[in-house]
């Protein structure tokens, strides 16, 4: 490695070396979506920021030495209202929005994360960890069929928040009240009616509670311990201290993540977006009036991750020009290898305003080659071309190899093998369609990359 990279740790509140504790594999999970609706730009926020740190630390480790987890919440009240609402049932409303999240975030040009697993997937895990903290007292069933956490039982709970107890509890909405012990105890389970979803549990038919998704999800696939915890500023309190506190306690009091790291909100001209101001914006808005994705990347992060962003579009038509004139500079933008100004501003907490600043610089002083090599790590590829690879560009080489071997099997008359073929990819997560001489292929909403890996 050739220097060190610092990150803010919001745990601790200053600015870290970051040490692995596996340099083979370095992980990381951030909070994914809540699946009902379209992803507005800020949504997209995390998305692409902890995308620029997925790419630094494949940069750094090396491709195959990091797992990125983002989950996708599809149990939540949430989508049961709109399911109400709208008459369309609850695995519809997901797999729709899953679809879009996944078309939105591949214009994006952000790599898939190695996975992303769904809450409906993990119950059981989220049952066995509910089991286990309630045998060690941790939390409580009440007769209502909920089960809560117990915060006072947590000796470090608001430590993430740097919030005692008492302050905290200044701020809590107060529901279920009469059956909790603590306004801040929190729901692990709740029961469910016959209308909402529910799974069997020892405490009656119901469902789990949002927090619980995550320490369940984190620790099937990353283990107890792992690198790097991720999401928006929103979800330090309570979510991401109620993830610590379910975690810690029900792993033998082990350390969760060693890193938290967390993205600053988003604005438009200055307004919060809300949908009562009329400035509500989605990704697929921007997509519509035909924006480049990577002048939307590039607005993205010329503001550093921890700073409050304001997205404003005379900075985007900016973005457009700067890109269209760097762009008449492009040899190849294949090879990355990152020019020493740039990575050690990535170093540095991630600073890709600097980092932007000093590709700016590269082409002041003509180093067109080292400016295109910045440009490939950051995803910024010319208006119009299909060069943005939801999988990366080694795993897509791959993919088009299989269809020209499962092509080739075709004409031999070969048809177990080809069948075989398209059959392996699907099973990966790769769908295949064929039209007249060509065949193309696309993400299913089930891409599975170790699977990918391994064909
Ligand atoms: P949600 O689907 O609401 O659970 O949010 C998904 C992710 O988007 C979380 O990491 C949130 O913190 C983040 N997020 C939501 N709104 C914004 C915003 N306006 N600016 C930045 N990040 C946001
Ligand atoms: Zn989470």
């Amino acid at each position: 490695m050739k220097t060190s990279l610092f990150l803010y740790n919001s745990f601790s509140r200053i600015k870290e070396v970051f040490k692995p504790l596996d340099k083979k594999n370095i992980r990381m999970y951030v909070c994914g979506p809540t699946v009902y609706d379209r992803a507005h730009i800020g949504n997209a926020r995390p998305v692409l920021v902890f995308d620029i740190l997925f790419r630094l630390l494949r940069y750094l480790y090396g491709e195959d030495n990091v797992t990125y987890v983002r989950n996708i919440t599809d149990i939540d009240d949430k989508i049961n209202a709109k399911a109400l609402q709208s008459g369309v049932n609850i695995e519809s409303i997901t797999e729709e929005t899953i679809e879009w999240f996944h078309k939105d975030m591949d214009f994006l040009g952000a790599l898939r994360p190695n996975y992303e697993p769904r809450a409906t997937a993990y119950v059981s895990q989220m049952i066995e960890m509910i089991t286990k903290l309630t045998s060690l007292s941790f939390a409580y069933p009440t007769e209502d069929g909920h089960v809560f956490f117990e915060v006072e039982r947590f000796a470090d709970y608001g430590r993430l928040s740097n919030k005692k107890l008492g302050e905290l509890n200044e701020g809590v909405r107060i529901e279920n009240e009469d059956s909790k012990r603590n306004p801040l105890d929190f729901v692990l389970w709740k029961p469910s009616t016959n209308e909402e979803p529910g799974w069997d549990s020892p405490w009656g038919k119901g469902r789990p509670g949002w927090h619980i998704e995550c320490s369940a999800m984190a620790k099937d696939i990353l283990g107890e311990q792992f690198d790097i915890h991720g999401g928006g500023i929103d979800l330090i309190f309570p979510h991401h201290e109620n993830e610590i506190a379910q975690s810690t306690c029900s792993n033998d009091m082990k350390k969760f993540a060693n890193f938290w790291l967390h993205n600053g909100f988003l604005k438009i001209e200055g307004e919060k977006m809300s949908k009562s101001l009329n400035n509500f914006l989605t990704v697929f808005d921007l997509i519509k009036r035909d924006f480049s994705a990577s002048a939307i990347r590039y607005n993205m992060l010329s503001t550093h991750y921890r700073q409050p962003l304001d997205w404003k579009f005379e900075r985007l038509a900016e973005a457009e020009k700067t890109l269209i004139k760097w762009n008449n500079k492009k040899e190849s933008r294949n090879e990355v290898d990152l020019p020493k100004q740039v990575l050690n501003a990535l170093l540095d907490d991630i600073n890709t305003p600097l980092s932007i600043y000093e590709m700016h610089q590269l082409y002041k002083n003509e180093k067109f080659a080292d400016l295109n090599k910045a440009c490939a790590f950051f995803g910024f590829v010319p208006k119009g071309r299909k060069d943005h690879l939801p999988i990366s560009p080694e795993l897509s080489k791959k993919v088009n190899n299989l269809i020209k071997d499962r092509n080739n099997a075709r004409l031999s008359k070969n048809f177990l093998l080809a069948d075989k073929i398209r059959e392996d990819l699907l099973g990966a997560g790769i769908i295949i369609k064929d039209s007249g001489q060509e065949t193309t292929w696309e993400l299913s909403t089930n891409l599975e990359i170790k699977k990918l890996k391994e064909l």
